[in-house]
């Protein structure tokens, strides 16, 4: 008899453990509310990409004038832009289905809550499956402040920011994450009026120093304004016309803008699947489970932003793959020492492994290796500013931390995971011949740096 695994949520976490189990052998049922493919596909990844992608196409046309590049009558038509995202996400979203379809994994329409620990109904309807695993591929939803106005009219989040009709005049934007970022490069790059506001005392608090400088640099040299260390209040007024109170340095400050976007993080969306009432335990982060992606629960596993911790689509991915595999008799373990984090700002920045204090703290004594953009051809033909740093661990010189901010980064970011992911060490990575002119050379002379000699930068 097949083993039978029920999986709900069909985003980047449920969908490519469906496929895998069913390729294992598995007789799989995946149970989606929405539409395949979940945040990234359907609101996240893709979407904000293209629409990124629209906003750097111009910056570039404009940057291109430098080089005697003529064009005139620039701008973004927003309701193509539109029909061209919703048929591109249509496409994708179709072509998920095909592939269910082709390896037989059923489909079925609905909220999943669980009834027992080996049975599940899909709500308001009679039907219930059991099943001798689960995968929980829940998601998450956007989070808010705790504060007056902030579901008010004119405060969007994410999801509104990417079928908006016109580009406001000026826009306040809460949070200092990617999420907050990206769009603050969407809005600034189409016009309009950009402030950001973090709590914290940096943007990207949770990257290295030196990246959150870079981007904090570059963003503010396109007109972003940015505000940290503010801890916001309230929001006042109506659309068109908000007003956000914060305080900074103990004193109160107003900010007007046609419209503020909430982009402060996001919660686990695990309340109403019935799982406390079949004994699975969540911290404050999510579903707790251990490394194999199992919940206190025998046969339930959890994964992706259901999970909390880096919610990121490619790592709820990897999870669900470890969930699978642990499913079909294997004792697989998730590792996250190895997986990237990108933001697609303009210039990008892109990490994987330790920053600077946390490779400090853990390994006490580290090198550092750094490449400025500025040296590199490839980068100066981009036209992109930005650096390559590498850490290694003192000891054998091994690789355990690569930042990156520059044009193009989240592609290179790719081969310092798979560094890390094979312990590579800076030797090797210097050694290794680099094709010329490309923006990954950097991350070669980076390396060469910690081997003693620099040849195209001072
Ligand atoms: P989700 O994608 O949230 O999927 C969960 C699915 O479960 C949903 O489809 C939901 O409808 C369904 N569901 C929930 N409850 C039930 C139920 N009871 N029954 C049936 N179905 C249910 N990550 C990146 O790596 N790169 C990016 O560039 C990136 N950009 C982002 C941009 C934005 C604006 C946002 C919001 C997120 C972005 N992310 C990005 C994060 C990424 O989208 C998430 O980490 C990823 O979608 C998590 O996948 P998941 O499968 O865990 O959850």
């Amino acid at each position: 008899m097949p083993k039978r695994v029920v999986i709900i949520g069909g985003g980047v976490g449920g969908y490519p453990a469906a496929l895998k189990l069913a390729q294992m052998g598995a007789e799989v049922s995946l149970i989606e509310k929405d539409r395949l493919g979940g945040v990234c596909l359907n609101r996240g990844c893709v979407p904000t990409k293209l629409f990124l992608h629209a906003a750097n196409l111009l910056d570039q046309i404009k940057d291109g004038r430098r080089m005697g590049l003529q064009a005139t009558g620039l701008g973004l038509d927003l309701s193509r832009f539109r029909k061209h995202k919703d048929r591109l996400v249509g496409e994708l979203v179709g072509g998920v289905e095909k592939l269910c379809q082709l390896r037989k994994v059923k489909l079925l329409k609905g909220t999943a809550v669980f009834e027992t620990p080996r049975r599940v109904r899909i709500q308001g309807s009679d039907q219930a499956i059991s099943g001798d695993a689960f995968i929980v591929a829940s998601g998450s939803v956007a989070g808010s402040l705790p504060i007056e106005g902030a579901d008010s009219p004119g405060v969007i989040d994410s999801t509104r920011a990417l079928d908006i009709d016109r580009i406001p005049s000026s826009v306040v934007v809460i949070g200092g994450g990617y999420i907050g970022l990206e769009f603050a490069q969407i809005f600034n790059s189409l016009g309009a009026e950009v402030t950001v506001i973090e709590m914290l005392d940096r943007l990207v608090p949770g990257e290295d120093a030196d990246v959150s400088a870079e981007l904090t640099g570059s963003l503010t040299s396109q007109g972003v304004r940015v505000i940290t260390g503010a801890k916001v209040q309230r929001i006042d007024g109506s659309p068109g016309d908000k007003a956000v109170d914060f305080l900074v340095d103990g004193q109160k400050k107003t900010l007007r803008a046609a419209t503020v976007m909430m982009a402060v993080g996001r919660r686990p969306n695990i309340d109403s699947l019935g799982l406390k009432e079949i004994g699975v335990k969540l911290d404050r982060r999510g579903i707790e489970v251990n490394e194999h992606m199992e919940t206190c629960v025998d046969g339930i596993f959890a994964v992706g932003d259901a999970v909390g911790g880096l919610m990121m689509a490619h790592v709820a991915t990897a999870e669900g793959h470890v969930a699978s595999d642990n499913i079909m008799g294997q004792k697989e373990v998730i590792d996250y020492s190895a997986a990237p984090r990108c933001i697609y700002t303009n210039p990008e920045a892109a990490a994987v492994g330790l920053n600077e204090d946390e490779a400090r703290r853990v390994h006490g004594q580290i090198e550092i290796g750094r490449f400025p953009l500025h040296s590199s051809s490839k980068a100066r033909i981009l036209g992109g500013p930005g650096f390559v740093k590498v850490i290694t661990e003192k000891k054998y010189g091994r690789i355990i931390g690569v930042h990156m901010v520059g044009p193009k980064v989240t592609e290179l970011i790719a081969e310092a995971a798979l560094a890390i992911n094979l312990e590579c060490t800076s030797k090797e990575l210097a050694h290794s011949i680099h094709p010329h002119p490309t923006i990954s050379e950097a991350l070669m002379e980076a390396a060469m740096g910690l081997e003693g000699y620099k040849i195209n930068c001072a």
